[in-house]
């Protein structure tokens, strides 16, 4: 009796192998997959009744990768010195199975068509390209790909070695090595499918094939066979463009990242070799990704933890799930009026509400915008953007409230401003409805001691711009209740936002912690480090937009009010900073308020160009000896890291999977490091704490290590991984 791969056989002597568990309703690939499509293959093989094969799925997605819950064992096992030791050649021969049954399936002498009925990503893609015929549905929304890449690993399965002989070597490459997603129509263009179409006609297609012409030899297995347009890795024009690649990659990546690299040598170095040979290129270099840390850091965070976070890993459970059909929002401008689009675009109304209609209109007019580029671009149709337009009501009117069951407020940064509005709110809300405010930095318990009902009242903390960021941070206040929480994870989830949850405290977590990089960085540039060995130590470490660039953006007219703001808050007890005065400085006294009116840590062009502003060179004047790269880099990210661990100590992280998906999916801190806390596993914490020492006397009291990294360095345990820590904010 099978469990995963159920064999049938038809009169004309057609074998289906269909891939359906019966124990998940997704077709995940683990060793009980492997074990039963290898018997099947052996009898498909052995059984001379049998002439051919239809590989397809029983499920809606024909295959979903990976098993997380046996990536995620062996995750926590590989921080094990037991596993790390395993031998080579032991682990090299389990890495390789996929691809050894691949590789017998493609050569056992009977023709197999692969009937792709449904999304296959990873190794789905991979069974298909095994197979000598792939025939998908017309069914919207299938999908194909390689996404290996985005955790730090190839694909394993004879992927890295089937694609470019497919389709060469160059259109290989961003397939491997950004692992792309392409429909169905993409990967018939490219050469990667045979044919599409209808989803009934699927397996009848498969069927005429293996019988019609039905060839059970690879190309690549063919006597004479040559790369597409016979262009094997040495011939001048491929050898000369893996040379620009190899180069454009590490200027693009740093050498941050080990898995492009390793699938651009398995493009160069396979190809050259027959199959078998290639295979086992392959599996060196996967093998070699996986004993990186950077693949096991970007498959927690990116893969296992936010697919719990996707997965509402802190809802309260027994709570009745709140479907979304309107919102509210409070306040159409950038944000505002950002969430009013997305939401359009998934099917849910707004009432978008500002102080005048005129400011209201103007937020609806952000979504109109925006489609009718989507319409030049033909991604979308006309009727179909006045259908999503139309979901937008825009209105000064209270009124239209009273039957939502969640209203996001946007409006400016101001205390009182938002106070008031709570109160409006309430007043015409339902009971239970929920108030969520897109603060970026204001204390959520004291926002709802405005209003009557904080017990409705939590932080939504979505990123600009909202369409395309996929994180929400949700902040509880002090009297925040489980039914409130429970609501905004639900809304979270419809938005298709990834959320993590945290305690309220100043600047929650991502806010707090991408200042600890932008202040660090300031108090660089006030002691004379120059600004553009500041800026590009930054993107070599892998960080997006580097510090002065990002405070531009922001504004440093933003920063100077919330400075000035924090003064009056504490009285006598401020003590000016360095980053207080240059801030005071730069927009307080010169006006230099960033991108917005053309000058700040840049001065900007007409054209939209910028250079660093010469005037800092005077007000700052440049250290005779400037730091090393590294010594400035180390700077940035333990300022961070000193961070995050204070904001796990402080109570106001839940859980370090927040804290690690949070600082990549919102601000950026660089994926291959698998966010904060990952890294501080991978060094080691009692490193860290030597390091935070080491800083600490050279630069000051932010690097000061908190006590909860000296305990932990004391008891051996870590953020992840079998002796984790317990978060104090579980101990509360
Ligand atoms: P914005 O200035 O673009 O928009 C604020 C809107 O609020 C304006 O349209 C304004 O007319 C409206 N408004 C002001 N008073 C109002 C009132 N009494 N009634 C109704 N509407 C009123 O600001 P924004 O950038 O969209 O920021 C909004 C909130 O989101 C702020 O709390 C901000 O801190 C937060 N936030 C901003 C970002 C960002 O990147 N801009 C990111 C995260 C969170």
């Amino acid at each position: 009796m099978t469990e995963v791969i159920h064999v049938s056989v038809d009169a004309d002597g057609i074998a289906t192998l269909l891939f359906d568990r019966r124990d998940s309703n997704m077709n995940v690939m683990d060793m009980k997959f492997m074990d039963e499509i290898e018997a099947a293959i052996e009898r498909l093989a052995g059984d001379d009744a049998i002439k051919g094969a239809i590989f397809t799925s029983g499920k809606p997605v024909f295959a979903a990768g990976a098993d997380l819950k046996q990536i995620e064992a062996s995750l926590n096992s590989s921080q094990n010195s037991a596993d790390r030791d395993t031998p080579v050649a032991e682990r090299l021969a389990r890495n390789a199975s996929l691809s050894r049954v691949l590789r017998r399936m493609e050569t056992c002498g009977k023709p197999v068509a692969c009937a792709i009925n449904g999304t296959a990503l990873g190794g789905g893609t991979e069974i298909a390209l095994a197979c000598h015929y792939r025939v998908a549905a017309d069914a919207r929304g299938i999908r194909l790909g390689l996404p290996e890449v985005q955790v730090g690993l190839l694909p394993g399965g004879g992927g890295t070695q089937r694609v470019p002989r497919l389709i060469g070597i160059q259109a290989a490459m961003p397939v491997l090595m950004e692992g792309q997603a392409l429909s169905a129509e993409k990967a018939l263009k490219m050469g990667l499918i045979h044919r599409i179409v209808p989803a009934a006609d699927l397996i009848a297609e498969a069927k005429r094939w293996l019988i019609e012409e039905g060839d059970p030899v690879q190309p690549w297995d063919k006597k004479g066979y040559k790369l597409p347009g016979g262009a094997g890795p040495s011939s001048p024009a491929v050898a000369q463009m893996l040379v620009v690649s190899n180069a454009m990659l590490q200027a693009k990546t740093f050498h941050n990242l080990p898995a492009p690299k390793a699938i651009l040598s398995c493009l160069y170095e396979g190809p050259q070799l027959p199959m078998d040979k290639a295979l086992e290129v392959e599996a060196k270099y996967f093998t070699l990704l996986q004993l990186d840390p950077v693949s096991r850091n970007m498959i927690r965070t990116l893969f296992i933890n936010k697919g719990k976070a996707d997965k509402l890993m802190h809802r309260p459970a027994g709570i009745a799930r709140t479907t979304f059909r309107r919102i509210g929002v409070v306040g159409a401008g950038l944000m505002g009026a950002g969430i009013a689009f997305h939401c359009a675009r998934l099917g849910i109304e707004t009432v978008l509400i500002d102080r005048d209609r005129q400011a209201a209109d103007k937020g609806k007019g952000y979504a109109a915008k925006r489609l009718e580029r989507d319409i030049a671009k033909g991604r979308t149709s006309r009727d179909e953007a006045d259908v999503i337009l139309a979901r937008i009501h825009p209105t000064t009117d209270y009124a239209g409230l009273a039957e939502v069951e969640l209203v996001v407020e946007a409006v400016f940064e101001d205390r009182a401003l938002k106070a008031g509005i709570t109160r409006k709110l309430e007043a015409v809300l339902p009971a239970h409805a929920v108030i969520a405010s897109n603060t970026s930095a204001l204390p959520i318990s004291e926002l709802a001691e405005a209003g009557a009902r904080p017990q409705n009242f939590i932080g939504m903390h979505f990123f600009s711009p909202v369409e395309r960021m996929p994180l929400v941070e949700i902040i509880l206040g002090r009297r925040t209740s489980p039914e409130t929480l429970a609501r905004a994870l639900d809304l979270a989830q419809a938005m298709k936002k990834t959320p993590i949850v945290v305690n309220d405290g100043p600047g929650f977590f991502t806010s707090r912690f991408i200042g600890a990089y932008i202040n660090e960085s300031l108090v660089m540039v006030t002691e004379g480090v120059n600004p553009a060995l500041i800026e590009n130590a930054a993107k070599m470490a892998g960080i997006p937009v580097g510090p002065l660039t990002v405070s531009d953006e922001i504004g440093l007219d933003t920063a100077w009010h919330a400075s000035q703001q924090r003064k009056r808050d504490e009285g006598d007890a401020f003590v000016p900073t360095p980053t207080f005065r240059l801030v005071e400085k730069l927009a307080g006294e010169l006006g230099r308020h960033g991108r917005k009116n053309g000058k700040g840590f840049f001065a900007y062009a007409e054209d939209g160009s910028k250079k660093l502003w010469p005037g800092l060179a005077e007000l700052f004047p440049p250290l005779a000896e400037q730091p090393t790269v590294d010594e400035v880099r180390t700077r940035m990210l333990y300022a961070q890291l000193v961070d995050a661990a204070r904001a796990m100590a402080d109570g106001v992280l839940l859980d370090p999977a927040d804290g690690d998906v949070g600082s990549i999916l919102g601000v950026g801190f660089p994926a291959y490091l698998g966010g904060p806390f990952s890294m501080m596993d991978t060094i080691g914490i009692a490193e860290v704490v030597a390091e935070c020492d080491r800083l600490a006397a050279r630069h000051g009291a932010q690097f000061a290590a908190p006590q909860l990294l000296r305990d932990m360095a004391a008891e051996g345990l870590s953020f992840h991984g079998a002796r984790r820590v317990t978060p104090p904010a579980a101990v509360r």
